[in-house]
């Protein structure tokens, strides 16, 4: 990359943006793509031609030779198969051809994709479908320059077969439900309402010689074995801390890159757990948020390469120090740029403000459950509920101002909003601040901050589509309620101010201000009747209950067959992971740490022998001695174990039931054989541990 190009020349210089397309485009093409972009009208093949024409040719301005529908199939991670521009003349020469059909549609084979039943091996055909809300970029790497066109990915049948098309049809479902209610409002000049989202991203990072040596991190993502080390996260110096030179590079490489990419890349900094950082970017539509979640998490891990680092997004690669989530802020805004959850300065006096927020409330209350699910994957069992993240409990924070309002509502007496007041730190020189009205509560699965809701249970490896079209959609169906009572009221602020004091009677139990981590918040949380769902198997089958179909199908967001494929999908991908975590154990414990440590054994048995040979005492290598045994014999039982468990899972016919015996019976038997295998690495002479410990993997950058 040159260093003397400016920032704003590097920004967005590798996507087909609007200021690229008004230059390249006939004015009228122009003109009718950004309508269908922003007002949801259908494309049409003509448009299709021009733009796919002007699309090659800045490409190949730019040196590309292949284009790729770039899409997003249900593995979580996103897809491409790479097809040259080039097209063969008779003279045996060959001219670089891009039409609007390979455009607009690509036909990957379906079948190696999972599906969920929705697609035998057989009836293999499924389509890629350009999605012209999404800009189409420039992707550069060893493989050249690649012209990558976001696309949603379906059936033969119109099925779903990714993360991006519920997305995008959450989407659209908000978008008319949210007009209707803009419009008992008097709003006559707002034609689309989108969501936003601004996910922070944490990732660890760690040295790439050391990874080689752990067949953990290899196969699975995260360390199935390793003592803690003497140092942790207890003195909280690198929330924040310094960030150290090797990652700085990394971050400044990364941070070109994702500009390139207009990806707005913006806050960047050491998180809580040693080796820990976090990137944020500035908001943007749901859609192409989600897109750019995808492509930041493929560049961190395809940049730490450069610099001899990994990047791990797993939720949990150490035991013992915080794992890595994803904060979800998402906000729901008019085409004018006014932003729906924006409380204003008299909050209380803000009545659109208050329906929206009434009809988040309601909504996360009604389907906590599927938000649950939507922030599940085997790797957030272990942070969700342990003392790090949100709990498995899915509350909502509000803050003082918003809950005093709540309280007025209720009490049918709405005269007044909390002011913040103003802050002196006693210190004559420091400024005085204006202070918000509302502290932040960090234990909040969903928390409010100032005009947008945080949703704190994402995982960090996941796409971020699920939780989004769970989102869009809730909220979709909570407006939908409102509208319907409120478009056949005489009387609009009286019925309002019913439906808004209802509501908040009816839902204000998923409000919850406290300490999320404590163990009263549970007892108090099951005396609410509010759902604690512990594991991503436990949550699974909210997807598919009648009331979570019906909500999908009233707003086109999925059918019954797609949830029921989203449930079986899932079900495969915990046991399938879990699987490949049990005989990464079974491995590195048989081929690795038995050998090290029956070899150390003999070295302490002749030791022990030589020194009763010379009548010396051997009292300290005998007890070493005995403890290594004991050990050894019980690491031995928890492979047979673990090997035992995973026979019989294997044989379990239906998925559900497999996917609990993973759960309680095979993850049950990997905790068993952690802890001797712990034991002996604290035991024995660490020159002859067969992989680098934690002390290394964290403190060694
Ligand atoms: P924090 O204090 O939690 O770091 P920030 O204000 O820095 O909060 O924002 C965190 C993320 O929230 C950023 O990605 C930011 O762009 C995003 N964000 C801010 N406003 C909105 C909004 N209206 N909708 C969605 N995301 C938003
Ligand atoms: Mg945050």
């Amino acid at each position: 990359m040159s260093e003397k190009k400016s920032m704003t020349e590097i920004y967005g210089s590798n996507v087909f943006n609007n200021s690229v397309m008004s230059e390249r485009l006939p004015k009228k093409v122009y003109k009718d793509l950004k309508k269908i972009i922003a007002n949801g009208e259908i494309l049409t093949p003509e448009v299709a031609e021009v733009v796919a024409n002007a699309m090659k040719d800045w490409a190949i301005e730019r040196g590309a030779t292949h284009y790729t529908h770039w899409f997003q199939p249900m593995t979580g991670i996103t897809a491409e198969k790479h097809d040259a521009f080039i097209s063969p003349t008779d003279d045996g020469k060959a001219i670089m051809e891009f039409s609007g059909k390979e455009l607009i549609k690509g036909e990957p084979d379906a079948s190696s994709f999972p599906s969920g039943g929705i697609r035998a091996t057989f009836e293999a055909r499924g389509y890629t479908v350009w999605d012209c809300t999404s800009p189409a970029f420039l992707k550069e790497d060893a493989a050249g320059v690649t012209l990558c066109i976001p696309t949603a990915f379906c059936s033969y049948t119109g099925e779903a077969l990714d993360k991006k098309t519920p997305l995008l049809r959450s989407m659209q479902a908000i978008n008319v439900q949210a007009l209707r209610i803009l419009r008992l409002f008097g709003d006559t000049e707002t034609v689309k309402v989108t969501t936003s989202v601004g996910p922070e991203q944490e990732y660890f990072l760690i040295d790439k010689k050391l990874y080689d040596q752990r067949k953990d991190l290899i196969f699975t993502g995260r360390t199935l074995y390793g003592a803690m080390s003497p140092k942790g996260q207890e003195l909280e110096d690198h929330y924040f801390g310094i960030i150290k030179e090797r990652v700085a590079c990394f971050m400044r490489d990364l941070n070109i890159e994702l500009w390139k990419l207009g990806i707005s890349a913006k806050t960047q900094h050491n998180e809580v757990a040693p080796a820990q950082h976090e990137l944020a970017p500035i908001y943007d539509d749901t859609n192409i948020a989600t897109d750019h979640n995808q492509l930041i998490m493929e560049y961190m891990k395809k940049l730490a390469a450069h610099h001899g680092l990994v990047c791990l997004l797993h939720e949990k690669p150490f035991a013992g120090v915080n794992g890595s989530g994803k904060h979800n802020n998402w906000s729901i805004s008019t085409n004018g740029g006014s932003n729906l959850l924006e409380p204003g300065k008299e909050p209380h006096e803000n009545k659109r403000f208050l329906l929206f927020l009434t009809a988040v409330i309601k909504a996360v209350d009604e389907h906590a459950d599927l938000l649950r699910l939507s922030a599940a994957n085997p790797g957030n069992d272990h942070r969700l509920g342990a003392n790090e993240a949100p709990p498995a409990i899915i509350s909502m924070f509000l803050g003082e101002q918003l809950e005093d309002i709540l309280e007025q509502i209720v009490d049918g007496n709405l005269i007044s909003s909390k002011k913040g007041g103003k802050m002196t730190i006693g210190v004559s020189t420091l400024p005085t601040l204006k202070k918000d009205a509302t502290d932040r509560n960090r234990t909040s699965p969903f928390a409010f901050t100032g005009n947008k809701f945080e949703f704190r249970m994402v995982p960090s490896s996941a796409s971020i589509s699920g939780p989004n079209f769970v989102l869009n959609t809730i909220v979709a169906d909570a407006l939908k309620e409102f509208a319907d009572e409120l478009e056949k009221a005489d009387d609009f602020d009286k019925a309002l101010e019913e439906l808004l004091v209802s509501t908040v009677k009816k839902h204000r139990r998923i409000v919850f201000n406290g300490n999320g981590y404590s163990d009263e918040w549970v007892a108090e949380a099951e005396r609410r009747g509010l759902p604690n769902i512990k594991s991503m198997v436990d949550a699974i089958p909210s997807i598919v209950t009648p009331k979570a179909i019906k909500l999908f199908e009233d707003h086109g967001v999925l059918t019954a067959g797609e949830c029921h494929s989203r449930a079986e999908i899932s079900y495969e991908d915990y046991s399938k992971k879990i699987d490949i975590e049990a005989r990464t154990m079974i491995d590195i414990a048989l081929k690795q740490i038995k050998p090290a440590v029956i070899k150390y054994t003999k070295d302490i048995a002749d030791a022990v022998a030589s020194l009763k040979a010379v009548g010396a005492d051997a009292a300290v290598e005998e007890k070493l001695l005995s403890g290594l045994i004991a050990e050894l014999s019980k690491l031995s039982n928890g492979i047979i174990k673990l090997s035992g468990a995973l026979e019989d899972a294997g044989k379990i016919k239906d998925i559900a039931a497999q996917a609990m015996a993973y759960k309680d019976n095979v993850f049950a038997a990997m905790e068993q054989l952690r802890e001797p295998a712990d034991k002996l690495e604290m035991m024995v002479d660490e020159t002859v541990w067969p992989f680098p410990t934690y002390g290394e993997l964290l403190f060694n950058i």
